[in-house]
């Protein structure tokens, strides 16, 4: 067996340095003189299956048809796609099910029905990363007063309900102490309502006493609740005034907590501790850069041909130091201004930013997928091989039979990339893990680079 193994390879070699000398000497010309060059000690070549060497030089699977191949036979004289020895040479393997994802089963890879979308062309554009308007906070303090301590620093990612800074307000002390004082004011009304109820109900005091003393703790209560909204106002929770209720007055402080009422990132800090400030300026801004908006030019012609209201755009922006991401996303908004110096349309594209790469203020470039256009075949990229400057698809041929085909690329997009020649909507490719049999089909190649 081992030996039967070797004799391959060796006439594999040899038939590789035949070639790779015919093929020198003839340079160009298609017109090559026949030559036994892959011969073999067991059996002549037979049919088409000699359409490897028939013409003594190589023709390439790719440019071989399926139909073709599939009648030849291999030098073992058998169906040359059904011998485990010879099949490579055609482009095909032959695939056990187990290893395929199918129906929910995991497996090394994964197959995908070839698909078409609408495709008109692509409109490339240059743009700058802000933030998402509607995720970014403007903090300030809800009172003047003395900046204490700042718990963070620009960059910081923070939470809702993190503390962002410390801030001593005298209105705040005196509210405490307000609320202290109603809240007395109210037990006391309480129990005295209390007792004119029970005097009363021994005959003991006049009703119009029992009446006052109501009336005296539901005008306490109203208070109370005033001095709270106060307090609420001033950026206490209703956890810190519940914890207020159970202080000494000559504990309480005019400090209070400024927190984070989102999720995000501190873009902009403007307050150092000790320092004085007013109420209403603003002294952080916190943005969840989660989802970003890139704002890109739209020339003046373009913008008359998109209608972002009537269909979705489908855009994808790519900046330098990201790595090489794609980022995927949708045209949702053209400005109605137009500038007037450059003539250029503003258009929004609403991006998910969840590994936080793209920040505000970077230049990127947006692609647009515009719409409108004919049915094209598209496969994801992953999909697509390349050896030797052709390109290459593992297609469905039956059974557990798959068969590289050359394909001609159009526009990528995304993760997809238009088929412009070599394939047909329907027909089932390897998508994710191609790769993984590309080694087996190149193995002669292989083979030879190991005998260098
Ligand atoms: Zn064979």
């Amino acid at each position: 067996m081992k030996k039967r193994k070797n004799l391959i390879i060796i006439t594999t070699i040899l038939f590789l340095v035949v070639v790779v000398i015919i093929g020198f000497r003839n340079q160009g010309t298609s017109e090559v003189t026949s030559t036994k060059a892959a011969g073999t000690d067991t059996e002549e070549q037979t049919g088409s299956g000699a359409a490897a060497t028939e013409h003594g030089e190589e023709k390439s699977d790719l440019d071989r048809s399926v139909d073709e191949m599939w009648t030849a036979k291999c030098e073992h004289d058998i169906l040359h796609y059904t011998c485990d020895e010879c099949r490579y040479e055609l482009g095909a393997v032959k695939l056990s099910p187990t290893v395929i994802a199918e129906n929910g089963k995991s497996g090394l890879i994964n197959t995908t029905p070839v698909g078409t979308q609408p495709f008109s062309r692509v409109l490339p554009l240059t743009g700058e990363v802000q933030v998402n308007d509607t995720k970014t906070v403007h903090v300030s303090s809800p009172l003047p007063g003395i900046v204490r301590r700042t718990m963070v620093n620009i960059g910081q990612k923070v939470s809702a309900d993190d503390v962002l800074f410390e801030i001593d307000s005298p209105e705040v002390a005196e509210a405490k102490a307000d609320y202290l004082k109603k809240m007395a004011v109210l037990q006391l009304a309480r129990k005295t309502a209390e007792r004119e109820a029970n005097l009363f109900a021994k005959k003991i005091s006049a009703e119009v006493e029992m009446q006052e003393a109501k009336t005296r703790q539901a005008e306490a209560e109203i208070e109370l609740a005033n001095t709270r909204t106060r307090l609420t106002r001033s950026g206490l929770s209703s956890k810190e005034i519940e914890m207020l209720g159970n202080s000494a007055a000559n504990t309480v402080t005019g400090v209070i907590a400024v927190r984070a009422s989102q999720n995000g990132t501190v873009l902009e800090g403007h307050v150092n501790s000790g320092e004085f400030v007013e109420s209403g300026k603003e002294l952080f801004v916190l943005s969840d850069l989660s989802e970003v908006w890139v704002w890109a030019n739209l020339k003046e012609s373009d913008a008359l041909t998109l209608n972002p209201s009537g269909s979705k755009i489908p855009a994808e922006v790519s900046a330098q130091g990201t790595g090489g991401k794609k980022y995927q996303g949708t045209l949702d908004v053209i400005s109605g201004m137009m500038h007037e110096q450059t003539r250029t349309v503003r258009a929004r594209i609403t991006i998910s930013n969840s590994e936080g790469l793209l920040r505000p203020g970077m230049f990127v470039n947006v692609k647009l997928l515009l719409p409108g256009g004919e049915n094209v075949v598209t496969v994801p990229k992953v999909a697509v091989l390349a050896d030797e400057g052709r390109t290459f698809v593992f297609v469905h041929k039956e059974g557990d039979y798959w068969i590289r085909r050359p394909v001609t690329l159009g526009e990528t997009f995304g993760d997809q990339v238009i088929i412009r020649n070599g394939l047909t909507s329907g027909q089932k490719i390897i998508a994710d893990g191609s790769f993984l049999l590309k080694s087996d089909v190149l193995r002669k190649k292989m083979g030879a680079g190991c005998a260098d």
